[in-house]
């Protein structure tokens, strides 16, 4: 696997199948692995987060969330394969393990929303067994801690929001002895909570404009997308 960087931040040159073939092999080896998605607003976070940094860059496997990404990569010369989003990453996870009988662990969102997120992954991919769903606003984290020990996953998907699900599973994951990726917001998507980005909009690279317009209090999150272009292909190392 070789690396891109990117604004002082690694990623993974690699395809969806690749990326979930590398999964596989960690689970298969019994060590702890963090997994990570950077995207644009990440990386302009590690900028100023020397911690959230090395977290991503010295985790196990990077992919790279965002089709700026792969432009970006392009435009320098150093092109990635293929945009790896996070949803992706972990519906084809869902799909691998339920040939496999991976047991797959869910933390995060608002209450209800990872145990309805499991209930729907189950029923999609039998098979796959879904060993655990907690919410992500949970005061005393030696709970969850004592409950993932004992449903003892393959796989903890940690849905705490970018820079809090990094810290929290590279603090724990020794500890839980388990192959940990974070997912973000998906888990309000499968739930059926929120909507995707249609994939036309993905083609067109005005995703960013999808979420302006139905998600428009994010909108100082998204000048994240600018200042990442600027970082990259303005100022450079
Ligand atoms: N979240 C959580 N605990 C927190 C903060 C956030 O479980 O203390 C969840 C929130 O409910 C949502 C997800 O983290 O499901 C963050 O979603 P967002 O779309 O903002 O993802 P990001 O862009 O941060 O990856």
């Amino acid at each position: 696997m070789n690396a891109v960087e990117l604004a002082g931040i690694k990623i993974d040159n690699v395809t969806l199948g690749e990326a979930a073939a590398q999964v596989e092999k960690f689970i298969e080896s019994n060590h702890p692995h963090l997994i990570v998605t950077p995207n644009p607003e990440m990386i302009v976070a590690c900028q100023h987060d020397r911690e959230l940094k090395e977290i991503i860059n010295k985790a196990a496997l990077r992919v790279p969330d965002g089709v700026s990404l792969v432009v970006v990569s392009r435009l320098l010369g150093t092109p990635l394969k293929e945009r790896v989003s996070g949803i992706d990453l972990l519906l084809r996870l869902a799909a691998v393990g339920a040939g496999l009988g991976w047991k797959i662990f869910l933390l995060g969102g608002a209450p209800g929303v990872a145990a309805e997120a499991g209930r729907n992954l189950q029923a999609q991919f039998p098979g796959l067994k879904v060993v655990g769903a907690e919410d992500g606003y949970q005061r005393d984290d030696s709970v969850v801690i004592k409950k993932i020990l004992h449903a003892e996953p393959d796989i903890l998907f940690c849905g705490l929001g970018a820079g809090k699900q990094e810290r929290w599973l590279n603090h724990h994951l020794a500890e839980l002895k388990v192959v940990g990726m974070g997912v973000g917001g998906s888990f309000d998507v499968i739930s059926g909570r929120k909507k995707r980005a249609p994939t036309w909009t993905q083609a067109l690279y005005i995703e960013w404009l999808y979420r302006l317009v139905t998600e428009p209090q994010r909108w100082q999150r998204q000048l994240a997308l600018p200042k990442f272009l600027w970082l990259t292909l303005v100022r450079k190392p």
